[in-house]
């Protein structure tokens, strides 16, 4: 049997992201003659099916992730993760240092207020925690190991949205769980927050299109949002 030829190019996309998704299937249409290898963290039980091939779980840090670019023969890495994902960015950026390899980097860029927006900016999740107005009914579109923090606001009825079920329970008092992604358009954005009744939303500069519906929603809505930067 022939030997499969050698790949024009093997690129790494770090993924966890829908543009990082978008990105591997671009390339695997452009490129039918590279090899394309998205990773992922492994945190979303059941992730999208991507375009490529898919590896998963961490690669031990900087030496590891190094020591992978060398064995797999990495040409370019690419970091598409979530702009808070900040330790595999740091360790992308020292790998391919170490292994020569090129980096290029496609986190996003945050949201920029628009006329219309109301937001509070803060640099923490404390800082939201303790903005939140008393008596308010907040969506808390974080991820659940934020969530312990505001459980102290036991006046706030949280709205809490993830995609997979939380492995425990919730340590917050009086929270409705929704599970599920963000909704794609403002206008189901909009049905949801006022079928809860919603008045503030807590969230992360995260930018990106994928969970700025509920921004624009909350712009028409005149919803406060408490939007915490990157710090
Ligand atoms: P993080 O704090 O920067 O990374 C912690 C460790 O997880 C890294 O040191 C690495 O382990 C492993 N890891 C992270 N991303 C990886 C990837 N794409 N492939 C392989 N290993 C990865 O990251 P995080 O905030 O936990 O986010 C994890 C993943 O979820 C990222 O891929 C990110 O794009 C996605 N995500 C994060 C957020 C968020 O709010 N942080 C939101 C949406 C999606 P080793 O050191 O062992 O290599």
């Amino acid at each position: 049997m022939p030997n499969s030829p050698e790949p024009s190019e093997t690129i790494l996309i770090l993924g966890g992201t829908r543009e990082a998704a978008d990105l591997a299937r671009e390339w695997v249409a452009a490129n039918p003659e590279a090899r394309i290898i998205t990773s992922l963290a492994g945190r979303t039980r059941e992730p999208a099916p991507l375009a490529g091939e898919l590896r998963t779980g961490g690669f031990g840090g900087v030496e590891g992730l190094a020591r992978y670019l060398r064995e797999t023969g990495v040409t370019r890495l690419i970091d598409a993760t979530h702009p808070f994902a900040r330790q595999i960015s740091a360790n992308a950026m020292e790998a391919t240092r170490i292994a020569g390899v090129p980096l290029d980097i496609r986190t996003r860029t945050p949201w920029v207020r628009q006329p219309g927006d109301d937001w509070i900016e803060v640099e923490t999740l404390e800082a939201a925690r303790d903005a939140i107005p008393p008596n308010a009914r907040v969506l808390l579109a974080l991820g659940s190991q934020h969530i312990s923090q505001f459980a102290v606001r036991d006046d706030v009825h949280f709205v809490v949205r993830m995609i997979d079920p939380p492995d425990l329970p919730l340590e917050l008092p009086g929270h409705a769980l929704i599970l599920g992604r963000p909704g794609d358009t403002p206008a189901v954005e909009t049905m949801l927050l006022i079928a809860h009744s919603i008045t503030h939303i807590v969230c992360r500069n995260s930018g990106g299109k994928a969970a700025y519906a509920k921004i624009e929603a909350a712009r028409e809505l005149g919803l406060l949002v408490i939007m915490v930067g990157r710090g």
